[in-house]
C-alpha cells in the first residue's frame, strides 16, 4: 500500500464552469482542488467569499425518475356491514 493517491470526491450537481458538464467535477480532499475530468479545467482553492450561485447549482430537470408500476388494485370487499345497528 504505497500508492501515492490523491483522494478525490465528485462533486454532486456541480458544474464545470468551462464546458459546462454536469457532475464531472472532482475535488481533492487533500488540497482543495477542483478539476473536471471531462475537459480537465482544474481550480485551486477558492477564495473566500465565493457567491453561493457558483458553489452548487441543483438542476431539478435531472432528478431522478421515479417508476411506479401502473398497476391498479382492486380491492373489492364483498362483505362490508352497513352501518345500522339493530337493537337486541
Ligand atoms: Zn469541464
Amino acid at each position: 500500500m504505497s500508492g501515492f493517491q490523491s483522494r478525490r470526491r465528485f462533486i454532486a450537481g456541480a458544474v464545470c464552469p468551462r464546458c459546462a458538464e454536469m457532475d464531472k467535477i472532482v475535488v481533492d480532499l487533500d488540497s482543495d482542488e477542483r478539476e473536471c475530468v471531462a475537459c480537465g479545467f482544474s481550480e485551486g482553492r477558492p477564495e473566500i467569499n465565493v457567491p453561493a450561485e457558483v458553489k452548487t447549482r441543483v438542476n431539478r430537470a435531472s432528478a431522478r425518475r421515479v417508476e411506479t408500476p401502473a398497476e391498479v388494485v382492486k380491492l373489492l370487499d364483498p362483505g362490508a356491514p352497513a352501518a345500522s345497528d339493530s337493537d337486541e
